[in-house]
């Protein structure tokens, strides 16, 4: 879903978030007659839906300093309007609803691998060494594509690979290694049904939400942000209370005996990072000298990890900004227009 995890400082990841907000609210919304939000019914494979986003909390939280009219986005999503008093189910006190937008992720990375095939790319599946630091990280790396035989790499390009993008995540914090990068555990509870709307509860401590993953007949309930925790069993504590707090507000999945029909429990991290995410451009130093003790080479990697909770959000802007660090290096180094990317 689209719900931006930006404070009131962090003011490029505001607008990474904005970015997507606006493109993927063009990709699914038609304002109606009266300029409120139009649920469409996504054909079958669809990825991206605008279904109402409701926002609800039990007290203070540091999105909203001054109330939900002061959370930062609430002049720049469609239909924004803060809930009245007779609209807020207990035990919450304040809360707000505008037009959101729904991710079936199944269908999107689908259709993002579509269109980097449509483009040209190729994609190759390896697992890079993580003990030996990031330079031998690059040279498996570039190994690997310079032997690659299905794309033609190395007939196009006389240096198979000009430059690197690093987006391995939370595989960061050993592959770089970068120990800002921690885990933030997310355990979720997937039931029969799909919602009619986006849900978030704000509670002290573990939040709840709803999320409809529109085309799959299922919605996903959540969810923990656990940070430092690696914990891969789901706890059923967890799960009890995920369930309880969403029951009141998703009437609408629950069975003829008011239970809601678990599909699945799961756990999965986000990739935290302390100081936000990390996007740059560094030169590493492959080997200090070759044989004959004369060069030094170097490689360039663009970093591109550690967005936590907003990997799908902050994606167009994040990748924006690795495509003009990218291209101001070519232009630098290279003497070359643009990067072919
Ligand atoms: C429960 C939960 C709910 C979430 N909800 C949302 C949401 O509503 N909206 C949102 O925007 N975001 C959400 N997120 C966060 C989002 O999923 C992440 O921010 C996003 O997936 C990060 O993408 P990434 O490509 O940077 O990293 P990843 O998706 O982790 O991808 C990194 C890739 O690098 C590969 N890799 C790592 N190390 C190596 C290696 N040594 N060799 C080869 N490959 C390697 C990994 O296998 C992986 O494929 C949620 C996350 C969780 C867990």
């Amino acid at each position: 879903m689209w719900r931006s995890n930006g404070l009131p400082h962090e003011h490029e990841i505001q607008a990474w978030d904005r970015e997507s907000y606006q493109l993927w609210l063009r990709s699914c919304v038609r304002p109606s007659a009266q300029d409120k939000l139009t649920v469409t019914t996504p054909p079958k494979g669809s990825s991206i839906t605008g279904v109402p986003m409701r926002l609800f909390w039990t007290g203070p939280h540091e999105f909203i300093p001054d109330g939900p009219e002061s959370i930062w986005y609430a002049p720049h999503v469609q239909n924004f309007r803060v809930l009245e008093p007779a609209e807020l189910p207990r035990p919450f006190v304040c809360g707000a609803i505008h037009d959101g937008i729904a991710i079936n992720t199944n269908f999107y990375l689908i259709s993002l691998v579509s269109t980097i095939r449509a483009l040209g790319g190729r994609i190759i599946r390896a697992s890079l060494p993580r003990e030996g630091g990031l330079a031998q990280a690059i040279m498996a790396a570039e190994e690997i594509v310079q032997s690659d035989k299905g794309g033609g790499i190395q007939e196009q390009h006389q240096h198979p690979v000009d430059l690197f993008v690093n987006a391995t995540g939370l595989g960061a914090r050993t592959l770089v290694p970068d120990s800002d990068v921690y885990p933030i555990r997310g355990q979720t509870v997937t039931v029969r049904g799909e919602a009619k709307n986006i849900t978030t509860m704000f509670y002290p401590g573990v939040n709840a939400s709803i999320t409809p993953r529109v085309g799959s007949g299922v919605s996903v309930l959540g969810s923990t942000y656990q940070a430092g925790n690696w914990d891969r069993n789901p706890d059923p504590q967890v799960t009890r209370t995920i369930l309880e707090r969403c029951k009141a507000l998703g009437p609408e999945l629950l069975n003829d005996d008011g239970e809601f029909d678990v599909v699945s429990v799961d756990v999965a991290f986000r990739p935290g990072r302390r100081g936000g995410p990390r996007v740059e451009l560094e030169e590493i130093v492959i080997d200090g000298a070759t044989e004959d003790g004369s060069e030094i080479r170097t490689r360039v990697v663009c970093h591109e990890y550690g967005h936590a909770g907003g990997g799908y959000q902050n994606s167009f802007g994040s990748a924006r900004k690795v495509v003009e660090l990218v291209n101001s290096w070519f232009r630098q180094e290279n003497n070359v227009d643009r990067a072919r990317l």
